[in-house]
């Protein structure tokens, strides 16, 4: 069976759900699909995003302003994206092939893993990808964070207000300044992560090509991984990193296919910035098929 609709989203983070409420509330029909829950990673923000309000406060408010526009919501994957004869896109997903006038690409990003050796057999047992969620655990315990990008300097200071000791391996530009309680490892690589059910000891590579393993009981991951545009195909086009391209008004190179939030080439950073770039973007679509159908 294939469903139709105006305006399919897929993707429930925040950009998915701005665009989604914008073009819901120009009275357009709206499904947001996502295969885990809404929010996305900004539940894992529990501090002030913008305006006062935490992560999850924001998420609460957009799933109600989502209900108040009208716009279904829906948790599956979607697995498979493409142009029909006619040149709207069709998505497959587990519980059918969903038809649209307008498809927005709002899948974000994979949190960044550390891609060390002993990596999968201890994550989540001592590795965690979500420094506001797991920092807590590690009251007064010595931890590696690895990471880099925008929020790097924040979640360094999060991690060092709860640890004893935070060894720091920038991926990019070393923090400045340093808490007083972290010790940084610039140039450095983790090569390999050990311990017995849970992390004990991590070894990190110096540029001259040595190895020292460092005691911890915990290792942080802070960043932005690889983009979720693999079930894209070759509906639009990607960047090297994967991402996808658009002009700017968010529109790929597939007519009717936008993008937005960090899944998006060169999308703004700030979570407020991705929602009002969003937004914006749901009111275009609404006026573009507005235009199409007089
Ligand atoms: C470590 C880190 C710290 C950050 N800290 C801050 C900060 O302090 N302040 C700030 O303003 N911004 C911060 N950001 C940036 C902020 O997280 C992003 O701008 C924002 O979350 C982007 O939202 P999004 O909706 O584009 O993507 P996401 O939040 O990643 O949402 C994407 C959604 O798509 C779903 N999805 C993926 N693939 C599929 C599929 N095939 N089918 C269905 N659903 C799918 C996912 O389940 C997810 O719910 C941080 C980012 C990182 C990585």
């Amino acid at each position: 069976m294939t469903r139709e609709m105006d305006v399919l989203v897929i993707g429930a983070g925040v950009a998915g759900l701005a665009a989604a409420i914008a073009a819901a509330g120009r009275g357009l029909g709206t499904l947001v699909i996502d295969s885990m829950w809404v929010g996305g990673h900004v539940n894992n923000m529990p501090y002030d995003v913008g305006a006062g309000r935490t992560g999850p406060d924001l998420v609460g408010d957009l799933l109600m302003q989502l209900d108040d526009a009208g716009a279904a919501f829906e948790i599956v994957e979607a697995t498979a994206g493409r142009l029909d004869r006619d040149g709207r896109a069709v998505v497959d997903t587990a519980a059918g092939q969903i038809r649209c006038s307008a498809l927005v690409i709002a899948t974000g990003r994979e949190d960044l893993v550390p891609g060390a050796e002993g990596t999968d057999a201890l994550r989540g047992r001592g590795i965690s990808t979500c420094a506001g969620c797991d920092a807590p655990l590690y009251r007064g315990k010595d931890v590696l964070l690895v990471g880099g990008g925008p929020y790097f300097d924040d979640e360094l200071e999060l991690v060092a207000s709860h640890a004893g000791t935070v060894h720091v391996l920038p991926l990019g530009s070393a923090p400045d300044p340093l808490p007083g309680n972290a010790r940084l490892l610039a140039g450095r690589r983790l090569v390999r992560v050990e311990g017995e059910g849970v992390l004990a000891r991590v070894c990190v590579e110096d540029p001259g090509g040595g190895t020292r393993w460092l005691d911890v009981e915990g290792l942080i991951t802070s960043g932005e991984g690889a983009p979720h545009t693999a079930w894209l195909g070759d509906l639009v086009t990607l960047d090297d990193s994967g991402l996808v391209v658009t002009d700017e008004y968010a529109q790929t190179s597939a007519a009717g296919v936008y993008a937005v939030g960090c899944v998006q080439s060169g999308a703004p950073g700030r979570v407020p910035d991705v929602v009002d770039a969003a937004a914006e973007t749901g009111r275009r679509i609404a006026d573009a098929i507005a235009s199409r159908s007089v």
